[in-house]
């Protein structure tokens, strides 16, 4: 079902276990029924783009696999394991599933490396010096390292948003969730925060993003999947979904943002 780009030549081996496995999930807000048996496997390596009108439950469901959000009914695993509900085991799920979100969320009186580091120190209890290093060398992998010393608001939007990749990377996440990554950035920056989800995506991260960037999804998805109404009701190829999606709901959802 998947369809795995050459850039990913071992994805089919590790699609046996995947590393973020949904059963039978369900989620209500009150009387809305925002996830309606959901059932999603993703493989380690690969990368999911999500698509799906305003409201269709695409933040609900990043939400739930790092556990900000729990759910009604069904089971979610990540690499193999039931998210735990509390205590140590439920810090360690929160660093093992990175999340980037539309609003940066950087603490705004601390510098761009304390950022960083913050969490490396207090939960993976990395020394300082070391804690520092990495840091350095996941801004200079996302090409902000001479922002180091900076406050959050001396930085631009898309500054501020690889920041926040670094961040969730200092954690050495085993799968990275976006939720609309470049929504809130103007049209000049989106690409800078693309490219280096691009790179991530190379190295083998794997990943679930929600976007309407059409040109990422086909740059870099393994699959395409399409939610509608708590539901997903497609899922392809970026190629098979956006050339021929198989719906009327897809098809019309695609007139709308392509
Ligand atoms: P999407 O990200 O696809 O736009 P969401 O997952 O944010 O969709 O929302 C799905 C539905 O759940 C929407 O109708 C939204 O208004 C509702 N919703 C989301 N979060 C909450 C919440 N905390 N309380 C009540 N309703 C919510
Ligand atoms: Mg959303």
């Amino acid at each position: 079902m998947a369809g795995y780009t050459e850039h990913h030549p071992d994805a089919p081996e590790a699609a046996r276990s995947p590393m973020v496995s949904l059963r039978g999930v369900d989620k209500h807000f009150g009387d809305l029924h925002v996830l309606r048996g959901i059932d999603l496997d993703v493989a380690a390596k690969e990368v999911v783009v999500v698509v799906g009108p305003s409201g269709s439950g695409k933040s609900t469901l990043c939400r739930t696999i790092n556990r900000l959000e729990t759910i009604d009914s069904g089971e979610i695993r990540v690499d193999g394991t039931p998210l735990p509900t509390e205590g140590p085991a439920l810090a360690q799920l929160r660093a093992d599933v990175g999340m980037v979100f539309q609003s940066f969320n950087l603490f705004a009186h601390r510098t761009i490396l304390d950022n960083i580091t913050l969490a490396p120190i207090q939960v993976r209890r990395a020394k300082r010096a070391v804690a520092e290093a990495e840091a350095m060398a996941l801004l200079e992998r996302v090409g902000i390292a001479d922002k180091a010393g900076h406050h959050p608001a001396q930085l631009s939007g898309g500054q501020q948003q690889r920041a926040a990749m670094a961040r969730a990377l200092a954690m050495h996440p085993k799968v990275m969730l976006f939720d609309e990554p470049t929504s809130a950035l103007d049209p000049e920056m989106v690409n800078e925060v693309l490219d280096v989800m691009v790179g991530l995506a190379r190295d083998g991260m794997t990943m679930i993003v929600v976007t309407h960037e059409m040109g990422f999804a086909r740059r870099a998805a393994d699959r395409v999947v399409f939610m509608d109404q708590g539901r997903i009701v497609e899922q392809d190829t970026p190629a098979g979904f956006f050339d021929s999606p198989r719906t009327e709901r897809a098809r019309s959802f695609l007139a709308s943002v392509l």
